[in-house]
């Protein structure tokens, strides 16, 4: 099996606790991994507002896995609470997934304004955004990054464009089952979207499949395709579910070949890939849609 762990740190708690524990898990086990950070503020409370009315807000969030998952000062970034800035409070950990060997690449800027309102975003605006957290990558990594992973699998014509512009070589942005040239209303992307093939850990929790059956489901998935993508959470594996990732690890470890996404992406030629159209589509488990290849 050829895998890809795709790893997405969407918070300032994502990169201060759980990417260094996922690290660490890697690097016992001398497996590579791309990682991808959003490089500006974490505004994650106005995401996890989003799931509840107004009315009794607080109490929800308290009630439901929210703060358990996230702590409850990332719930409040945004809201109650300034969103502190992610990437540019930890510069040593963007650093160390570098040398450790790993990929690292950029997961937009503010994640939350990409995930909720890029669909409406004209061009100059989506720009904007990707040149901020190329700016902050720059100044931190001293080059300019691979690859970029769209917040929440949100893709648009005008985000193609504005990707196509550089520095990138390849994008994950989107879920599907093989590499491919996506295409939205007029718009043919030049470089390779590599998808995420496999469905995520919280997307299973979220069915109510979790433990060993999650891992045998997790397990199964991964070898359906000749490469697999895993998108994995510094919030979710690197967080309550670390165990869980552990023993998938374990489970997957003798069979595999782990590889990065920029090395994925620089065994592909986009003159010969496949065009496939994009469309927003919902996944089992998980809140919303998100754009997924066209079969
Ligand atoms: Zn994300």
């Amino acid at each position: 099996m050829r895998v890809v762990l795709k790893i997405d740190v969407d918070t300032y708690h994502g990169l201060a606790a759980g990417l260094p524990r996922l690290l660490d898990v890697l690097g016992a086990r001398r497996i590579p991994a791309s990682v991808y950070v959003a490089m500006g503020p974490d505004h994650s409370g106005r995401a996890i507002r989003r799931f509840f009315t107004h009315k009794g807000f607080a109490r929800k969030m308290v009630r439901s896995g929210a703060v358990r998952l996230y702590g409850l000062r990332t719930a409040l970034y945004g809201t109650l609470l300034p969103g502190p800035q992610i990437a540019r409070s930890f510069p040593d950990r963007l650093r160390r997934v570098i040398a450790e060997g790993h990929e690292l690449g950029v997961h937009g800027y503010d994640h939350v304004h990409w995930h909720d309102r890029l669909l409406a975003l004209p061009e100059r605006r989506v720009a904007s955004e990707i040149d901020r957290a190329l700016a902050v990558f720059g100044d931190i990594i001293g080059r300019a990054p691979d690859g970029f992973a769209a917040p929440g699998w949100q893709c648009s014509a005008a985000s193609l464009s504005c990707l196509d512009r550089g520095p990138f070589s390849y994008h994950s942005s989107t879920r599907g089952t093989r590499p491919y040239r996506p295409r939205i209303d007029a718009v043919v992307g030049a470089l390779p979207e590599i998808p995420t093939t496999a469905p995520t850990l919280d997307e299973l929790l979220g069915l109510g499949i979790g433990g060993h059956e999650a891992v045998e489901s997790l397990w199964r998935s991964l070898g359906e395709h000749e490469v697999s993508v895993l998108t994995v959470h510094a919030e979710v594996e690197g967080g309550p579910c670390l165990d869980l990732f552990v023993t998938l690890l374990d489970r997957l470890q003798p069979t595999t070949r782990f590889e990065r996404l920029v090395d994925v992406a620089g065994s592909l030629d986009p003159r010969t890939l496949p065009v496939a159209g994009v469309v927003q589509g919902t996944r089992p488990g998980r809140a919303g849609t998100v754009s997924c290849q066209v079969e």
